[in-house]
């Protein structure tokens, strides 16, 4: 493992900075010993302009090469070895067995973008032949197709360490689009990126990509991201993380001269919606298997249910969830700044007038909080995402008031129906309206979990994103990084 706690500017690595930062073991809170050092504007602008430089070239590039070159990626990361899954389970506390899951699936991401592009139909050609004959005007030939947008500056969060990191869905979505990728590290992992970012740089040499299709740059702090948003040679910005750096970014974004689309993944609270007959004919089994979704990866999944929603008559429900919650340990946080988070998200609804502690811990631990549709209403705080195993159950009168209540609620990544045939029967309204809420509507499963998949939406109105029209996982992602262009009469 050969670390050098430097910028990644093209083929090259800079370090000019003054200010240096360390990453931290999770589980421990030891520091880890290489110095890292904070990119300074310079650098940032130089990276910035090797990637326009290098657009040039390789949007040119054909779909074959661009895909040896994800490939290339995927082969870098796997040598990598044992060194990575022990970097990163360091860095994040998560345990072997998650970090080694998510490997698997950071290089089938990769893998299926490669495949995406190297079937022509990618491009999503539409082809209008000409009619020369038409009156009272001819017709001219118009082909459509996508081509990349230029320049994009991706953000990756703390909570997946690899697959929305680095070498995540953003980074490789844009590249497979034919982007070239300026990346701000995040300082919950510093030493898993440059693992990462090394096999990408690699990947670009072995495989004759231009200098300036892959940069890297470290930070602790907003600048060098606000930079990077705010600079003219970015062309689109992909950001995975929290409500507050996700909406930042985009405000950010809108006061440019020249604006670019920002596709902010955020923060979402994931309803889930359970019914009498399904409680009934699945009893402790769904107690058990909800409370595991509430506290799988110590509850740090933007697609954590924080929300359950239930009818009055099904309340009994709560108490055995409750009592599951109160088993569960609560686990390592990813850093000392989510902890601290939780901790403050969990007061805040342990001494709230309107929410009712279910579960036994007076102290921050895996916890159900209930509320009625009146006070959640009136008090939307206590629907803020809790980031951590913590969910507040809305109690409803009657199916009515549980879709008043659906109406009401902010976009969101995912919701979900536990309900069983004689359920459903009577649940279209309620389904059409979530369906309005959501970018994936699930059916007797957990929202935790997220296949990387053709079909997949994860995304969802705001402020679950900032744009509803798009997926970041699956490859459908690779959209948000092409234009269509029109070619009349060629
Ligand atoms: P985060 O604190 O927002 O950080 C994400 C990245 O953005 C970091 O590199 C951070 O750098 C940067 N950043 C944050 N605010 C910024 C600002 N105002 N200006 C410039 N840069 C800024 O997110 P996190 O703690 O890593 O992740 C947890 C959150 O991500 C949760 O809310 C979770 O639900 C959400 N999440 C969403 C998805 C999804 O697909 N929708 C997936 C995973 C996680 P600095 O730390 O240096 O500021």
């Amino acid at each position: 493992m050969n670390l050098t706690g430097k910028q990644i500017i093209g083929f090259q690595t800079k370090a000019a900075g003054q200010r240096h930062f360390q990453g931290v073991q999770a589980v421990t809170g030891e520091v880890l010993p290489q110095e890292f050092v904070e990119a300074t504007a310079d650098e940032a602008q130089e990276a910035l302009t090797k990637a326009s430089s290098a657009f040039k070239i390789y949007r040119n590039i054909s779909d074959t090469e661009r895909a040896a070159f994800l490939n290339g990626i995927a082969e870098e990361i796997l040598a990598i070895g044992d060194d990575l899954i022990k970097t990163a389970c360091s860095e994040s506390g998560l345990p072997e067995a998650r970090i080694t899951g998510e490997r698997g699936r950071t290089i089938g991401q990769i893998q299926a973008f490669a495949n995406f592009i190297s079937n022509p139909a990618w491009k999503r050609e539409i082809i209008d032949e000409a009619m020369p004959e038409r009156q009272p005007l001819p017709k001219p030939r118009l082909v459509q197709k996508q081509i990349p947008l230029g320049a994009t500056v991706v953000f990756g969060a703390s909570n997946f360490p690899l697959a929305f990191s680095v070498a995540g869905g953003d980074t490789l979505s844009a590249l497979a689009a034919g982007c070239p990728v300026v990346f701000k590290a995040h300082p919950a992992h510093p030493n898993t990126c440059e693992l990462v970012g090394q096999a990408i740089q690699k990947a670009a040499q072995k495989t004759g990509m231009p200098d300036g299709t892959f940069s890297l740059l470290h930070a602790q702090g907003h600048e060098i991201g606000g930079f990077l948003v705010s600079n003219p040679l970015t062309k689109a910005v992909a950001f995975t993380g929290s409500y507050r750096g996700g909406k930042a970014l985009f405000d950010l974004a809108v006061r440019r001269e020249i604006p670019i689309p920002v596709y902010s993944e955020m923060g979402s609270i994931n309803p889930v919606y359970l019914f009498s007959d399904r409680i009934n004919t699945q009893g402790e089994a769904l107690a058990d298997a909800f409370s595991q979704s509430i506290c799988l990866g110590v509850g740090q999944f933007c697609t954590n249910p924080g929300l359950l929603v239930i009818l009055e008559k099904d309340r009994n429900f709560l108490t055995g969830l409750a009592a599951k919650l109160d088993q569960m340990p609560l686990g390592t946080f990813l850093t000392a700044g989510i902890k601290q988070a939780f901790e403050h998200g969990f007061n805040n609804l342990n001494n709230h007038p309107a929410t009712k502690r279910l579960t036994a811990s007076d102290n921050p631990a895996p916890s159900l909080f209930s509320t009625s549709v009146h006070d959640a209403l009136a008090h939307p705080e206590v629907l803020e995402e809790v980031f951590g195993p913590c969910t507040v159950a809305v109690v409803c009168k009657d199916l009515s008031e549980m879709i008043a209540f659906t109406e009401q609620l902010p976009g969101q990544l995912t919701a979900t129906i536990q309900a069983e045939k004689s359920d459903l029967a009577h649940l279209d309204e309620l389904i059409d309206e979530v369906s309005q809420k959501v970018g994936r509507i699930l059916l007797n499963g957990f929202p935790t979990g997220v296949e990387v998949s053709p079909a997949m939406v994860h995304g969802g109105p705001f402020p679950a994103t900032t744009d509803a029209r798009s997926t970041s996982v699956g490859t459908e992602a690779i959209y948000r990084f092409t234009r269509p262009v029109c070619w009349q009469n060629f």
